[in-house]
């Protein structure tokens, strides 16, 4: 599994460089997410524009995946964002890294314009760019499926759909039929190279350096696995058993684009209803949990839905029929669109609507009102072909308030420019408030979810996890900015390691901890990492992408949540008593921000300390 390798491959002049990685860099940044920031940061600068063939357009699957049986699936695809014009970073699930992984390549640093639509071969002898005329303007899904006809069920594939052909700024890239690295905007900067897609053909097994510990430790984390009562939810239902937690039994789903937390069609589009569209579990590459389930609505098969995309097309946008979400899950899979930012464009742009901000001049003829699911849809096509009103919601947020006028971003959820992917209130638990606030790819809550919030824990079991005192309380403040930091440290380490995230949410406390990574780590490639090394690796991954955001000009003022949140809930039908007040409170975030800062080693602006660069080895 050492030394990693990457290999550089320059579209313009079509010359292919295969560097080794140190092991002081595998061991400052591991892989994945941690590798590709170190090379985002070194190879970019901020006059760098995210659609010039300067950009760097990278795909790392973490150190460990690859490895069978441990959920060790995940990729990381990289970088500058446009989307937001910021970091450009997202985590994919499936086959697609394990894979690329056997192909002794675990890096691959695009950079240049091809001239023509392309796609990328890599197999163990060598790196081929291929002519892809006859797949452009096809579907991810079909484009997935010729070029596994074409190479061989020892291969895999990442495609751009149409969206990202035409430049969407939130395209996604898809492996096989629903594994989206989906957030800020890789498919557009793939579509920007004119590459289409990427093909592996790995025949090499990734193999533990010492198998029969590694074996013993694999057989000890399913065991654990199998008696987490998350995880057997998460195994029934899929990532939507969340809704059947967050939305329905503790009601702080988000819902009409914040103005609501309650959704009147919470039981038409229940996750129990959901099984009924099932027809069998799937999952990621060897993943002991396989959460993923096969679904026929009607002639539409897939897989998922998400929560996210449950969550985002329900109560986000109003839409209470099971089978229509089932179908826009389809569609904006087979397009190559982030359904985050997809749904969270159009709920803002409903609201507007409703405001009398935008009228049917503006929108060619659509109006657009909540739940109104055959205007949703063509809004959706509209986005995918850049076609009348779609066009600017296509642009992607930043350029779209510019484009409706700077006061139309008041209504806006998003933080960096990001559109908010998490589908909750962040006006109920101020620590989800602050990681999605801090994210560094913008507003997101794969950086930072801390679950364990809602799991009753007391103050003494938090002072163990977190190493200092935090509130058990989720309503309040104390040591909030902590348990970000402890969260998002934590986080970082599955990406760099290519583990998967939705195991870390459902398991207890202590089950996949530093110490645990440490063995992982030692088993599967030698290297001696002690536990308190690792969580040094997520300060620093944490850290450098601070670094890349301050030299972009990101500074404290961007590290808050939209000002809606800092008012009660504007439709107050439905709300208990106690939610009708409820609102964040600024002084309380202002706290949590300097605490959070302070255990980063940042100063109270947001800048990381030069003792800190120094110390983390960032120099
Ligand atoms: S838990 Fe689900 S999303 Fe995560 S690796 Fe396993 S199948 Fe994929």
């Amino acid at each position: 599994m050492l030394p990693q390798r990457i290999a550089y491959l320059d579209l313009d002049t079509r010359k292919v460089e295969i560097k080794d990685i140190s092991e002081d860099i595998t061991r400052k940044f591991l892989g994945g997410r941690g590798i590709n920031m170190y090379l985002l940061y070194g190879h970019t600068k901020p006059e760098t524009h995210p659609l010039s063939p300067e950009n760097l357009l990278i795909v790392g699957p973490g150190l460990l995946t690859g490895l069978e049986g441990i959920g060790a699936s995940r990729c990381n695809i990289s970088g500058k964002s446009p989307e937001t014009g910021l970091l450009g970073d997202s985590n994919m699930g499936g086959h697609f890294g394990a894979f690329m992984k056997r192909t002794g390549i675990d890096f691959l640093v695009i950079i240049g314009t091809a001239q023509k639509p392309v796609y990328i071969h890599l197999d163990g002898e060598g790196i081929n760019v291929e002519d892809a005329q006859d797949l452009w303007g096809k579907s991810t899904i079909e484009t997935n499926t010729v070029l596994i006809s074409r190479y061989g069920p020892s291969s895999q594939s990442i495609s751009i759909g149409v969206a990202g052909e035409n430049l969407v700024r939130f395209a996604c890239i898809i492996n096989r039929r629903k594994n989206a690295a989906a957030r800020t905007g890789m498919g557009c900067l793939m579509g920007a190279k004119k590459v289409k897609a990427i093909v592996v053909n790995g025949r090499k097994p990734i193999k533990p350096k010492d198998e029969g510990r590694f074996g013993i430790l694999r057989k000890e984390l399913q065991q654990s696995l199998n008696e987490e009562p998350l995880v057997k939810l998460l195994r029934e239902f899929g990532s939507p058993f969340l809704f059947m937690l967050i939305n329905q039994r503790i009601g702080m789903g988000r819902a009409y684009n914040g103005l609501s937390s309650k959704f009147s069609g919470n039981r038409n589009i229940s996750p129990r209803l959901l099984k009924e569209y099932y027809q069998g579990r799937a999952g990621c590459f060897s993943c002991p949990v396989a959460c993923h389930h096969e679904y026929r609505a009607g002639e539409v098969e897939n897989e998922g839905p998400e929560y996210t995309i449950l969550s985002s097309f329900g109560p986000v946008l109003g839409i209470r029929r099971l089978d229509t979400i089932l179908h826009i899950n389809d569609l904006i899979n087979r397009y190559g669109i982030d359904g985050s930012s997809t749904a969270n464009l159009i709920a803002w742009a409903i609201e507007l609507f409703n405001r009398g901000l935008i009228n049917e001049n503006m929108t060619n003829g659509l109006k657009l009102d909540w739940g109104d699911e055959e205007a949703i849809i063509e809004l959706i096509h509209q986005i995918a072909h850049r076609q009348g009103f779609g066009n600017v919601l296509a642009n992607g947020a930043k350029e779209a308030v510019r484009q409706l006028g700077e006061e139309t971003g008041k209504y806006f959820l998003w933080g960096k420019y990001l559109p908010q992917s998490d589908p909750v209130d962040l006006r109920y638990f101020p620590a989800y408030a602050l990681g999605n606030s801090v994210a560094s790819r913008g507003s997101d809550h794969l950086r930072s979810r801390p679950t364990w919030e809602a799991a009753g824990f007391s103050e003494e079991a938090l002072k163990a996890i977190y190493g200092g005192r935090v509130s058990a309380n989720p309503r309040r403040y104390e040591g909030k900015g902590r348990v970000i930091w402890w969260w998002e440290t934590y986080l970082s380490l599955f990406d760099a390691l290519g583990l998967c995230k939705l195991i870390a949410f459902h398991c207890r406390p202590g089950l996949l901890d530093f110490e645990f990574f440490s063995e992982l780590i030692r088993y599967a490639t030698g290297l001696d990492l002690t536990p308190e090394e690792i969580f040094a690796v997520g300060e620093r991954v944490v850290t450098l992408e601070r670094m890349f955001l301050v030299r972009e000009g990101v500074k404290r003022e961007d590290d808050f949540p939209p000002q809606r949140y800092f008012e009660p809930l504007a439709w107050q039908d439905d709300l208990k008593p106690a939610e009708k007040d409820l609102k964040l409170d600024r002084a309380g975030f202002e706290r949590m921000l300097d605490e959070y800062y302070d255990l980063r080693g940042w100063n109270r602006k947001g800048r990381p300390l030069e003792e800190t660069i120094k110390h983390l080895g960032l120099s």
